[in-house]
C-alpha cells in the first residue's frame, strides 16, 4: 500500500512548492490544476528529475462531478493505495467593493474555495477514516479570513468560513488519527500578488518583504507529517509578523 498526497491547485505558486516540499519527503504527489497543463507539467518533471514520484490529475474543485470522476478514475487504477494526504490549496481572487461586486465574483471565489474545500475532501474522507493510518487534510485559509480586507469581501468570507469548518472537522476526524488544519499566509510572493504594489505593502509588514511558496511549503510540510500528529483544529500564521 502506497500513501499519496493531493495537493489541489498544485500547478503553480504555493501548491507548486508544496507539491515539490511533499515529494521531497518522500510521498507520491497528485498535482491537481484547472486549466494550466504546462505548469503542472514542470512540477511533475520537477518532481521526477529529484527523484520523486508524482501524477497529473487535472479537475476543478468546484465541480462536483469532475473531483468525483477523477478521484474515482485514480482508485480504479490503484486499489491497494489511498490518499492519506489532503492540501487544499486551490484559491482564486476576484477582489471588489462589496457594493460594486457583481454576483458572479461572489459565488466564484465560494466555489473554489469552501465548496471545493467541501467536494474534495469528502470524497476522500471515508477511506482516510478508515485505514485509521495518519490521515492529513491542511486547509489554505489566508490572514484575509481571520482579519477581513477590504476589497475582498468574498475572499475573506469564503477563507473564514474555511477556518470553521477545519475546526469543525478536525473534532470529527480525531479519534481516527485524521488530523484537521489551516495554515493562514499574509502576503506571498504568486500568480495572485503579482499584481499588487509590492514595494507599498511590504512596509506593512514588521519583516519587510512577502514571504517565499517554499516557506508556506515547509509549514504544511510539517503538518502532514507523522511528527504533527497531536496537532490538529489549528490555525498557524504565516506572515512575517504583519497580524497574528
Ligand atoms: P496562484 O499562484 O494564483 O495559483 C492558484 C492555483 O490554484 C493554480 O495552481 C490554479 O490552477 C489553481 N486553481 C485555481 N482555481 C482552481 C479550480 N477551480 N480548480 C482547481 N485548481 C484551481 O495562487 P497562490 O498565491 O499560490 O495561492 C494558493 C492558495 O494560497 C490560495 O488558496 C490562496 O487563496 C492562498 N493564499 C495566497 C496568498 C498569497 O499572498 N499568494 C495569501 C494567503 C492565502 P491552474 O494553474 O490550472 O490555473
Amino acid at each position: 500500500m502506497k500513501k499519496y498526497a493531493l495537493v489541489t491547485g498544485g500547478s503553480r505558486g504555493i501548491g507548486r512548492a508544496i507539491s515539490l516540499r511533499l515529494a521531497r519527503m518522500g510521498m507520491p504527489v497528485l498535482i491537481n490544476y484547472q486549466s494550466n497543463k504546462a505548469a503542472a507539467q514542470e512540477v511533475l518533471e520537477m518532481i521526477e528529475s529529484a527523484g520523486g514520484e508524482a501524477c497529473l490529475m487535472p479537475f476543478d474543485v468546484s465541480v462536483e462531478a469532475e473531483v468525483s470522476e477523477a478521484v474515482d478514475r485514480w482508485e480504479a487504477a490503484h486499489p491497494d493505495d489511498y490518499i492519506s494526504c489532503l492540501v487544499n490549496n486551490a484559491g482564486i481572487r476576484r477582489d471588489n467593493l462589496m457594493f460594486m461586486m457583481p454576483e458572479k465574483d461572489w459565488h466564484d471565489v465560494i466555489d473554489v474555495t469552501l465548496n471545493g474545500f467541501y467536494y474534495v475532501t469528502r470524497k476522500l474522507l471515508p477511506k482516510m477514516m478508515q485505514r485509521r493510518h495518519g490521515g492529513r487534510i491542511v486547509n489554505i485559509t489566508s490572514l484575509s479570513g481571520l482579519k477581513g480586507m477590504p476589497g475582498q469581501t468574498n475572499y475573506s468570507a469564503a477563507k473564514a468560513a474555511l477556518i470553521g469548518a477545519t475546526k469543525a472537522l478536525a473534532q470529527e476526524t480525531a479519534t481516527r488519527g485524521v488530523t484537521v488544519n489551516a495554515v493562514a499566509p499574509g502576503f506571498i510572493e504568486s500568480d495572485m500578488t503579482k499584481d499588487l504594489p509590492q514595494d507599498e505593502l511590504k512596509k506593512l509588514v514588521p519583516m519587510n518583504r512577502f514571504g517565499r511558496p517554499e516557506e508556506v511549503a515547509d509549514l504544511v510540510a510539517f503538518l502532514c507529517s507523522d511528527s504533527a500528529g497531536y496537532i490538529t483544529g489549528e490555525v498557524i500564521n504565516i506572515n512575517g509578523g504583519l497580524y497574528s
